[in-house]
């Protein structure tokens, strides 16, 4: 059984390299001692607070209970029909499983290279990049019912994916933790189309093959985003928002802003709206913006989740009052203080 360790520092367990301190903290190394784990916490009237790579919270300066993390490791590769059934352990890392699949001649997530963090955290915010998004193979995601403590396999209709969204981000969050996730790649074409990937493919020289799209999207990620290991981020702060047609139109008038379909609605990159606002490269204390990326907020050296937090307030508040638009945090807030 795991052992629970008390005081623990986070500093190192999140990218954006801010300090918290979790009151207990406990590693999980398959789903039976998860459920041991998890068992002990509701004994001990205790809460729990799922933690995978870091790379999408803000950790405040204390986290109250028990953070659990999974630190399963595994992954399997099986014909199954038309394609190949990838199942991958929680706590491995996603981009490993990407160059996993690339080094077997798999297509499919190739666009999704280089995002940071685990396998398991994956389906909560259904990660996407470069017009490509999990649920596109997710067969099936492996849970521990935090309530019950039973496990069951969630489909991806039950996973209720969307946009950076799932039922694990919304309806049900905190409910269940993922200890698998099962993907069916079908040999996908690439996909190229998004203008920058498109761009850096051409500027390559090189066709679309999957390890091409791979090396690309890398590539265009290198340059644009700040290695966490380097200044501290927790890469897109904000969700791109959707607008009505209407509101898309006006917007236009405005300013020159491209827009996306999404269902009856048009999504827009909240990075030019923070952008136009003058807040890329901004920087108060050790908290700041990226100068190559609007949408990304930085820890120079010592900022405080709060005030990172606070700067994202701000930046929130000065978007709705020019262009009355409501951007979402993408992030997770974990603690308090
Ligand atoms: C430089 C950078 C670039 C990024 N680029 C992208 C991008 O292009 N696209 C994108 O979608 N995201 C991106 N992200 C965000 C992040 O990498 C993803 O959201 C990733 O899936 C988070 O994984 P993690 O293991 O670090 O999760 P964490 O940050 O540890 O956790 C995120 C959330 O998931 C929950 N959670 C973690 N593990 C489990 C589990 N096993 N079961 C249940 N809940 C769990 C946590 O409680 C938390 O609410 C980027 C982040 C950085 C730092």
């Amino acid at each position: 059984m795991s052992r629970v360790r008390r005081s623990v520092s986070l500093r190192l367990a999140n990218s954006l390299r801010v300090e918290s301190v979790a009151e207990e903290y406990v590693e999980a190394s398959d789903a039976s001692e998860l459920c041991a784990v998890l068992g002990r916490a509701r004994r001990d009237s205790v809460p729990v607070t799922l933690l995978g790579g870091g790379t999408n919270v803000v950790p405040l300066r204390r986290i109250d209970g028990r953070v659990v993390r999974m630190a399963s490791r595994g992954m399997s590769f099986r014909r199954c029909r038309g394609g190949v059934r990838v199942t991958a352990a929680a706590g491995e890392s996603w981009h490993r499983l990407v160059r996993e699949c690339l080094g077997r001649g798999l297509a499919g997530p190739e666009n999704l290279a280089l995002i940071p963090g685990t396998v398991g955290a994956a389906p909560i915010q259904n990660i996407g990049a470069y017009g490509r998004e999990l649920s596109r193979w997710v067969s099936g995601v492996s849970v521990v019912d935090t309530v019950s403590l039973e496990t069951s396999v969630l489909d991806a209709s039950a996973c209720a994916f969307r946009y950076r969204d799932s039922v694990f981000k919304s309806e049900e969050q905190g409910r269940y933790v993922v200890t698998a996730v099962a993907l069916d790649l079908r040999d996908d074409p690439p996909e190229s189309g998004y203008p920058e990937l498109a761009r850096e493919l051409a500027r390559l020289g090189r066709a679309p093959s999957p390890a091409w799209v791979a090396e690309a999207v890398i590539r265009l990620r290198r340059r644009k985003l700040p290695d966490p290991r380097q200044v501290g981020n927790a890469g897109s702060f904000f969700k791109n928002p959707t607008l009505t047609v209407d509101a898309f139109d006006r917007l236009r008038g405005r300013l020159d802003i491209p827009g996306f379909q999404d269902g009856a609605r048009v999504r827009v990159p909240a990075a030019r709206l923070i952008d136009v606002c003058g807040w890329k490269g901004y920087r108060t204390g050790d908290a700041g913006v990226w100068s190559r990326h609007a949408l990304v907020l930085v820890n120079h050296g010592g900022a405080s989740g709060r005030e990172i937090l606070d700067l994202a307030y701000r930046i929130r508040d000065d978007v709705a009052q020019r262009f009355d638009i409501e951007l979402h945090l993408e992030p997770t807030v974990l603690g308090r203080g």
